[in-house]
């Protein structure tokens, strides 16, 4: 069964004209366009909205790994599969704070959090409170990803100066039941609403490449433009070879022109969005990753390791924004 998502689209906050609602058709005759004209409509609308030489640069650290009670089919970190994972409690925060420190010396200007929980305890919540301030004292940009959140957690987050809140719907209504059955998508974009509603920006992505169709990859970048502000921050994950989850059975690589027109789609759906090269960049070849770049993608994860998979290292990223002309922290 489809979820029926229901998004308020109204902001009252903002006095800014509405905006666009895109149209599934809409994104998919962009989609479909010859390439070089997708990718010139992208650039034109990339370069209008940021420096197209510019990529941000975050790190991501697992501070509670494993044990998680939802059922994501692709999830290491999901208790209801045997993929080997270790479980730990959640991380103190003076470890935290070294790790960010190291993060923000490594190159990385915002240190992103990510615990999980189906959604935090109220004593946890206390403990990542006092992280997030403790890393906003450092000079980063801070963002966590703790699962669901109650609109009063919102506002005590952004209470302790939290900048974003990751919180993914990760595919399309049509396909979301086939990878996660333990929270609806209503929960999530529930979830979103709160986290705005607190004042804190949104990072909201998904994966693509669990078996997936084209158009659930189209009806994820469409539901997340018509949200009642898209997300500051869209990170599209391609999806890592993990042990022992159910998405094993259905996961197909994406073609890699596949990608970049999607990266392009995204940039023109949401124009003001960073959009964020994240988990399966290993997989990626510096080609791709500049053609990638090329069609809007001004954001990645740095680090060896993010979350429980690999990412490039340090200096391949360096050298490949360095051939690129390309300006990051990194630098
Ligand atoms: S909620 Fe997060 S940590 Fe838990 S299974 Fe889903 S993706 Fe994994």
């Amino acid at each position: 069964m489809v979820d029926v998502v229901e998004i308020e689209r109204t902001d009252s906050r903002s006095s800014a004209p509405p905006r666009k609602t895109w149209e599934r058709a809409e994104a998919e005759a962009l989609y479909n366009l010859p390439f070089a004209d997708l990718m010139f409509q992208a650039q034109g609308i990339h370069r209008a909205n940021f420096n197209p030489n510019h990529v941000e640069t975050a790190s991501l650290l697992s501070i509670k790994t494993g044990g998680c009670p939802e059922d994501c089919g692709y999830c290491s970190q999901s208790a209801h599969y045997d993929t080997g994972l270790k479980a730990t409690r959640l991380m103190p925060r003076d470890e935290v704070v070294a790790v960010a420190q190291r993060a923000k010396d490594a190159g990385a200007s915002r240190f992103c959090m990510a615990a999980a929980w189906r959604s935090p305890k109220d004593r946890d919540l206390d403990q990542v409170c006092d992280m997030v301030s403790a890393v906003k004292r450092l000079g980063m940009e801070t963002c966590v990803t703790l699962g669901m959140l109650t609109p009063k957690q919102a506002e005590r987050l952004s209470d302790a100066g939290l900048d974003f809140y990751n919180h993914n719907v990760d595919t399309s209504p049509e396909f979301y039941d086939k990878i996660i059955t333990t929270r609806t998508l209503q929960d999530r974009i529930d979830t979103l609403a709160h986290v705005r509603d607190a004042g804190i920006k949104v990072c909201c992505g998904g994966i693509i490449g669990m078996g997936e169709m084209v158009e659930d990859r189209l009806g994820m970048l469409v539901l997340l433009a018509n949200l009642p502000s898209p997300p500051e921050s869209v990170p599209i994950n391609l999806w890592n070879e993990v042990k022992g989850v159910p998405v094993n059975e259905t996961a197909e690589r994406p073609d890699p022109i596949a990608l970049a027109r999607l990266v392009a789609t995204a940039r023109i759906l949401m124009p003001n969005s960073v959009v964020r090269l994240s988990a399966g960049r290993q997989y990626m070849t510096d080609e791709l990753q500049a053609l990638c770049f090329l069609a809007g993608a001004n954001s990645i994860f740095i680090g060896d390791v993010l979350l429980t998979t690999k990412n490039p290292q340090r200096d391949r990223d360096a050298d490949l924004l360095d051939r690129l002309g390309i300006t990051s922290r990194l630098a």
